[in-house]
């Protein structure tokens, strides 16, 4: 499932032993496997190759430009969420007709620019958007694509703050305003109103959910075409889980087994956007042990890395597999909890875990790192952001240099009150 492997007790990411990164670059590092994401792209591409998808990655997963291109390249499309993610995907050299636009909240400039460029299509998530969307197409004279985004209420089965496709969420449309917006689509005169978007939650590890979503909105489409509305899109979303513990996550075949014949019966254009089941086990965050300290009640071992360089254990308390870069067989095991150096309890990576006994100078690898890892990264406690390393075979890129000092206050105007 990733190139990350031990090879003589030393953790390799493809042929790259991942130390070596390590103390060329510095610590906090994330480290990617090129094979690993394009694998995972491709496992996907393969299990829908029936209905021949266009596979959007989802940006906001992992947005380094060198991870774009290199999904762009093999033919994948991206989905985006803001005008910084569409620089990001014109920057990466994505076609403009590759780019779908998901938001609840696109201002008036990020739609002017969408349109400019041509973008394959805006999902659209309320009637008030419509209207905007509508309004900006008129002034450029332009017709622009839009699919609707649908609010399926289903009950993904994932973390709260993860989910999407409940009718609480902000989410999406409920099918009667839908159905109400198709019937008069006519209205809108400066868009073709052409396809259905869903996007029911993040790291959904069953398929039901899925099928229940998909259920619902072709007996949508069924409804529509009885009364002539004829579709041409039908974008399912992403949300794919992965395995970061001991999930029995779904596999793309087994997915594909469940929603394909469903997908199939709508003969629509079908698209998928991905980003977690793409990227997530692709990368991993290399951090080094700085002191090791023992209270009467606890072990800590405080690493270099903290929440500001990988949040989903302070947000989510999402769970990560740790692992040193070098195995010592002969060490004892022990109850630890691994943490940041920022100043909230919250900073973490694992709490009252079992693991082999670290020592102050030693690595570790906090796995699964490559989805909403740097691309949640932030500054706080003025801590510079880390840098990114992509391997091919034997080859290491430096494909974003950690932040400066300079970095930090480069925005900033020092005011003499
Ligand atoms: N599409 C939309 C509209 C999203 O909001 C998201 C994530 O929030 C995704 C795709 C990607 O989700 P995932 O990384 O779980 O595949």
């Amino acid at each position: 499932m990733h190139d990350f492997k031990y090879k003589n007790n030393k953790l390799f990411c493809e042929k790259v032993e991942v130390t070596k990164l390590a103390r060329q670059y510095g610590t906090p590092l994330y480290v990617y496997s090129y094979s690993t994401l394009i694998s995972h792209y491709l496992k996907l591409k393969e299990a829908f190759k029936e209905v021949n998808p266009l596979i959007c990655y989802s940006v906001k997963a992992n947005s380094n430009l060198s991870i774009l291109k290199a999904l762009v390249d093999k033919g994948a499309g991206l989905d985006i969420v803001s005008g910084g993610e569409l620089f990001r995907a014109i920057k990466a050299g994505c076609p403009a007709n590759r780019i779908v636009y998901a938001s609840v909240g696109k201002t008036d400039g990020e739609i002017r620019v969408s349109i400019k460029r041509g973008i394959l299509f805006f999902n659209a998530e309320s009637l008030a958007e419509l209207d905007n969307i509508n309004r900006i197409a008129k002034i450029f004279g332009k017709t622009t694509n839009v699919t609707i985004r649908i609010n399926p209420d289903v009950e993904p089965k994932t973390h709260k703050f993860i989910t999407t496709g409940k009718i609480t969420n902000k989410f999406g449309i409920d099918f009667e305003t839908a159905a109400k917006i198709f019937a008069e689509r006519k209205k809108f005169g400066n868009l073709r109103i052409c396809g259905i978007h869903i996007h029911i939650g993040s790291q959904i590890t069953e398929t039901a959910p899925y099928v229940a979503a998909v259920l619902k909105v072709t007996d949508f489409i069924k409804r529509l075409k009885g009364q002539n509305i004829n579709l041409e899109c039908f974008n399912i979303g992403g949300g794919l889980g992965i395995i970061y513990d001991k999930e029995n996550a779904q596999t793309a075949e087994k997915f594909a087994k469940e929603v394909l014949p469903l997908l199939k019966k709508t003969g629509l254009k079908i698209i998928i956007e991905p980003g977690r089941f793409i990227a997530g086990n692709a990368g991993i965050l290399v951090a080094k042990a700085l002191y090791i300290k023992s209270t009467p009640s606890k072990k800590f071992v405080i690493v270099d890395a903290g929440m500001n360089d990988l949040i989903r254990p302070a947000l989510y308390e999402a769970y990560h597999q740790l692992l040193p870069l070098e195995q010592v067989k002969s060490r004892e095991k022990e109850v630890a909890d691994v943490v940041g150096p920022i100043c909230e309890s919250s900073d973490y990576f694992a709490k009252e875990r079992l693991i082999p006994e670290v020592n102050a100078g030693e690595y570790l690898a906090v796995m699964g790192a490559g989805a909403y890892g740097f691309s949640m990264a932030s500054n706080y406690n003025s801590r510079r952001r880390p840098a990114e390393v992509l391997v091919k075979g034997n080859k290491a890129f430096l494909i974003r240099k950690r932040e400066s000092f300079l970095h930090l206050i480069e925005n900033e105007n020092l005011i003499n009150l």
